[in-house]
């Protein structure tokens, strides 16, 4: 008899004979040979990762990814922010880093009182006036906005986004810097999760967990592989939204869509691109720079040697140009706003 497997994310049951799947390498150097077995769903087509493995051995191996805030990097940020300012982020923050009014702990943060979640009237999240509490004298009039890039990594995002003069925040269990739980006792007008969701076992939780850390009326912004835009035919041509053993679960967007539906979100604005689609930094451009030498993700994080036929090469030069113009659908951002009064 045939095995029966459930989809996590629209509970339909298929016999495992039945589904589609696919057998693809891991596009992490020390994994390259292994092979790692994935299904997708016949009813949400959300692609499933089939097998428990010992995830933490296999992020012991993680390539390491000593990334600075430099100037290509905040040209992506820059993209990122610029959607978030279309869905409502306040385009104007207030003051700098390191202008708030002096009295308060922590240079550079704003006031507590500047904290408290944003209750929104209607349609986008123009900054309030604040409410209530202890008017200190040296407080803003204006009430900032407040972002949670949840599961930050490093925080180069915060550490961008405070560059702007939001109030930004990160949280990360895994980083050394962003672990403090504390992040996750109070909400935020903005929450981003890029490259989260489908590295966990329970994405619905997941969700779950953001609408709870988002404010009435707060912005989810997810950034996510989308198994719409995969073909498990050619596991190799999609090896790296793949990313096996990592991603655990990649859903398709109309399933991404109806789950944040039945948190009671709208959807606000979807991308069918990830935000690093531009010269320099596209994913085709990305995917071609691995291709050229061993596939795996390690070549981002090393200078490659013997690497003068890659810049010789005029496939690189149209690949680095216009190469974002070939960006398929694989990778998306859909943002979502939570309903202004819960029920
Ligand atoms: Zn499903």
């Amino acid at each position: 008899m045939s095995r029966i497997y459930t989809c996590c994310v629209c509970k339909f049951a298929q016999p495992a004979d039945e589904a589609e799947t696919a057998d693809v390498r891991s596009n992490v150097r020390a994994l390259r040979q292994e092979q790692f077995a994935l299904w997708r769903c016949g009813q949400c087509r959300s692609i499933h990762a089939r097998d428990e493995v010992d995830l933490d051995a296999y992020y012991a191996a993680y390539p390491f990814f000593g990334r600075e805030l430099d100037a290509i990097t905040r040209m992506g940020y820059r993209r990122l922010t610029r959607r978030l300012r279309r869905a409502g982020l306040d385009p104007k923050p207030l003051p700098r880093r390191g202008q708030w009014p002096s009295g308060h702990r922590g240079q550079g943060q704003p006031p507590p009182s500047a904290r408290e979640p944003i209750r929104q009237a209607q349609g986008g999240l123009a900054t309030s006036p604040k409410e209530g509490g202890v008017e200190d004298a040296d407080t803003p009039t204006e009430r900032q906005q407040t972002i949670l890039d949840y599961g930050c990594g490093s925080g180069l995002l915060v550490e961008y986004l405070r560059e702007c003069g939001y109030s930004a925040v990160g949280y990360d269990p895994y980083s050394q810097t962003h672990s403090n739980p504390t992040a996750l006792q109070r909400t935020y007008d903005v929450i981003i999760a890029q490259d989260v969701i489908e590295h966990d076992a329970d994405p619905l939780g997941v969700l779950a967990t953001l609408d709870a850390l988002a404010a009435p009326g707060g912005l989810v912004a997810i950034g996510t592989p989308n198994a719409d835009g995969i073909d498990l035919a050619r596991p190799e041509e999609f090896v790296h939204p793949l990313h096996q053993p990592y991603h655990r679960h990649i859903l398709a967007l109309p399933a991404l869509q109806a789950a944040g539906r039945d948190l009671g979100w709208s959807v606000e604005r979807t991308y069918l691109t990830p935000y690093t689609n531009m010269p320099v930094i596209s994913l085709p451009f990305i995917h071609h720079l691995m291709r050229h030498f061993d596939g795996c993700i390690d070549v981002l994080f090393e200078r490659p040697k013997a690497s003068l036929g890659f810049w010789l090469n005029p496939v690189t030069w149209f690949y680095m140009t216009v190469g974002y113009f070939l960006c398929d659908n694989a990778d998306i951002v859909a943002l979502f706003r939570k309903p202004t009064e819960t029920a």
